[in-house]
């Protein structure tokens, strides 16, 4: 939903300047899927609203659930022909959690990322980002439930889209918007130091994570390309100042891949790096099968985990959901499953 597209229209109608708060809040709060229901707004409004204001800018083409029916992911086409996906998961204490697409793919490259693979089309635009909000906070809204969190974990890197990203950010956190805490919000980035400089500037409680996967420079930059232009050595300091600025509580993702990086001496080197800052905490993610890559063994992981704890760093495992669509992290392709 284009919310300037609306306030083009009732522009061009003349209408009262409330008339655009109505409507806003028709979409984003009572979740109407038809602009009849926006029932507090006159009758002609309406007519023009539906004659030139999609309810959507994405249009659905392809659903699958996970055996569990804990995941569902969309496969959404933007106006232009792009295909874009957007993973809902439900947790089994009541919360649901959207894990939204900020790119059209990913210029990133990341070698074990089936986004990264697809190469990069374009950014989202903030209505596209909100769209995907939308489309599941009106099923859900259904059922009588709602949206209680947002990750910005999908397709594309959310820094190289920092303005639409925090644009839209502020729809679905605002009370007479989707009405969503800052603190259940977070942005997922591989490590983009200017995003990181501003996110740290912005007077907004929204949770940082980090796409880590490797504890030394050598190997993450093999993993990931972005490592060659902000290395560790760069990044970490730039959290320390995020650290600062917020006093916020960092994430850090780990993949764990067979033989690539779940060795002890590399969950050591993971403790070294991360060693006393208690507002670190690193989440450790089985690893989907993608490319080239698997996934580290049950033992691997449990062993990896444990050397953490021993070191004294903060670590959980992280629930995956969807593995079985293609849901789960870094196997977000954009391709419809036969
Ligand atoms: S892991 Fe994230 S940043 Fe890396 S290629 Fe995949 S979508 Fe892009």
């Amino acid at each position: 939903m284009d919310i300037q597209e609306v306030k083009k229209v009732l522009e061009n109608c003349a209408a009262e300047p409330f008339r655009l708060k109505q409507a806003a809040r028709a979409v984003f709060a009572r979740l109407i899927s038809d602009w009849d229901e926006a029932s507090d707004l006159p009758i002609a409004l309406r007519e023009q609203l539906k004659k030139q204001v999609l309810m959507s800018s994405l249009t659905e083409i392809a659903r699958s659930q996970s055996a569990r029916g804990d995941a569902t992911k969309l496969i959404l086409r933007t106006s232009d022909g792009l295909i874009i996906e957007t993973v809902l998961m439900k947790h089994q204490t009541g919360r649901n959690t959207v894990c939204v697409s900020t790119q059209a793919g990913c210029p990133m490259q990341c070698a074990f990322c089936a986004t990264g693979q697809q190469g990069f089309k374009r950014n989202l635009t903030s209505a596209e980002i909100l769209d995907q909000v939308l489309h599941f906070a009106r099923e859900l809204n259904q059922q009588a439930e709602r949206v209680s969190s947002i990750v910005f974990m999908g397709m594309g890197e959310p820094f190289h889209n920092y303005d639409a990203v925090l644009d839209a950010i502020s729809t679905l956190n605002a009370a007479d918007g989707l009405n969503i805490g800052a603190r259940h919000i977070s942005i997922s980035t591989c490590g983009i130091i200017p995003g990181i400089e501003r996110l740290a500037k912005e007077a907004r409680q929204i949770n940082l994570a980090i796409s880590l996967h490797a504890p030394t420079d050598d190997l993450r930059d093999k993993l990931m390309p972005v490592n060659k232009t902000y290395p560790l050595s760069k990044l970490l300091p730039a959290i320390r100042d995020y650290l600062q600025h917020t006093n916020r509580k960092v994430m850090f993702e780990y993949l764990l891949i067979e033989g690539v990086n779940d060795s002890q001496q590399q969950a050591d080197q993971l403790a070294d790096l991360l060693a006393d800052e208690r507002l670190y905490h690193v989440n450790l993610i089985r690893f989907h099968r993608t490319g080239n890559f698997s996934s580290s063994s049950r033992e691997k992981r449990d062993n990896f985990f444990d050397r953490l704890k021993q070191r004294g760093v903060s670590v959980t495992h992280r629930v995956s959901f969807g593995e079985d669509i293609q849901a789960a992290c870094g196997m977000l392709a954009g391709k419809i499953n036969s």
